[in-house]
């Protein structure tokens, strides 16, 4: 599932994986952990080198069950501190770096091959699933949303969590790190040609469950284990 922020992913992929008892995977944290680190080792996020040694060194842990959120770094829980604005403002940056994406690519998939052997399946939310970490993916989703929904589900969020922000500079926040994702070279944001697209400006997260479930049974990728989990 890819698409840029305020879209509704999160909470989108995460429902999915729950109705489907699969593995759920937040491949933008893995990208926010690595930059907790470079920022914490005082290295400009702007220095690719630098930024790829950090990488290399980082001890990086990630949960895959969609019902509690779990990201570490160095063996510390660091679900807040990821959200901040420091490591927003610097994300973009650091996941411009192809040798980055590398480890973190490699690294999603061995995670995506033990979900699917442990829990059937896994869904994946980020930017680059469906066009390079997971092409052969049987269901490829690709959510848009506003500019203005965005930024007033991103400001909500925001709020929710205890951070400051106005639905101004939220939009402002959102707009750039779009821009940059998308025009960066190495695997931009844009949908895999077989995504199906989903514009979730104005449906709710109900809605947009309720579209893909239809998909997925259409598609038949609900195993026999798992139907009756599925709620109509
Ligand atoms: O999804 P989230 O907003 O947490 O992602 C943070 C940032 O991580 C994105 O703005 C993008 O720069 C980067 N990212 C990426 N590829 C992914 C997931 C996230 O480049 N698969």
């Amino acid at each position: 599932m890819d698409g840029p922020s305020g879209t509704g992913k999160s909470t989108v992929a995460r429902g999915l994986a729950r109705t489907l008892g699969a593995g759920y995977l937040d491949t933008g944290a893995m990208y926010r952990v690595v930059t907790l680190a470079v920022l914490r080792a005082g290295v400009d996020p702007a220095d690719g080198a630098a930024v790829l040694r950090v990488a290399e060194a980082v001890d990086l842990g990630i949960g895959t069950d969609p019902a509690e959120s779990e990201v570490r770094l160095d063996g510390e829980a660091v679900d807040g501190e990821i959200r901040g604005r420091e490591v927003t403002g610097a994300v973009s940056a650091v996941s411009a770096v192809a040798g980055v994406r590398e480890l973190l690519v490699a690294l999603q998939r061995r995670i995506i091959s033990q979900s699917r052997a442990t829990l059937g399946g896994i869904v994946v939310e980020g930017r680059d699933i469906g066009t390079v970490v997971a092409p052969d993916a049987p269901l490829k989703v690709y959510l848009t949303a506003s500019a203005d929904a965005r930024a007033a589900r991103r400001a909500d969020q925001d709020a929710a969590e205890g951070r400051e922000s106005t639905v101004d500079t939220t939009r402002a926040d959102v707009e750039r790190r779009d821009h940059f994702d998308s025009t960066r070279t190495v695997s931009p944001l844009r949908p895999a040609v077989d995504a199906v697209e989903v514009d979730t400006t104005d449906l709710d997260i109900d809605g947009v469950l309720e579209q893909l479930l239809a998909i997925v049974r259409e598609r038949g990728l609900v195993g026999s284990a798992e139907v009756g989990r599925v709620e109509p």
